[in-house]
């Protein structure tokens, strides 16, 4: 039986020379490795009363959206700058080469509201904390940090684990 990690392909030196992508994309566009990417993120939060999930632009959108409607949670995006048309919070982080900002709706959710934050892959942990912090400035407490991928020598899952996150992915 197939693995999710089966459905994902690797692209050599995309976008710069030397770097080695997790094309996610043949992954979507499997429908039985789709459904188990969007079954086995939502399995570990299903039931817990989940107010809204929070996906990273920009395939956190197709995955969160998808997580959402499966534990009845509502979708909240987080959006790179410019993107988003009420009132934003912005957060600001660094990338390998430079700097980037995100934002999130500042009504967004209400304070004290559950959090789950889903994106396709964790590196470094920069996005993912950006979106971290986002929602802690609104209030939100986050409860789980959900990933297809996580590539644990970049260090983001001991990133997000030391801030106290409980970071799940489904391969590596
Ligand atoms: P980080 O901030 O953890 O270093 O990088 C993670 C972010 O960059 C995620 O939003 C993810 O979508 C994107 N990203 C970085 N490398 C890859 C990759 O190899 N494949 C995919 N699909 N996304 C990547």
């Amino acid at each position: 039986m197939k693995t999710v990690q089966d459905y994902i392909r690797t692209i050599p030196d995309f976008p710069h020379e030397g770097i080695l992508f997790r094309d996610v994309t043949t992954l979507f566009a499997d429908p039985e490795g789709f459904r188990m990417a969007v079954d086995q993120l939502a399995q570990p939060f299903a039931g817990q009363g989940i107010d809204k999930v929070v996906g990273l632009e920009a395939r956190g959108f197709i995955l969160g959206g998808a997580v959402a409607r499966q534990i009845g949670a509502g979708f909240v995006p987080v959006r790179k700058a410019g993107k988003l048309p009420g009132a934003v919070i912005a957060q600001d982080y660094t990338l390998e080469y430079g700097a980037t900002t995100v934002e999130l709706h500042e009504d967004a959710f209400q304070p004290g509201e559950t959090i789950l934050l889903v994106d396709d892959l964790l590196a470094t942990g920069g996005t993912a904390e950006a979106g971290i912090r986002l929602v802690e400035r609104l209030g939100g407490r986050i409860v789980g940090c959900a990933f297809v991928v996580d590539l644990p020598d970049l260090g983001g899952n001991a990133r997000l684990r030391a801030l106290g996150f409980d970071v799940r992915a489904l391969c590596a």
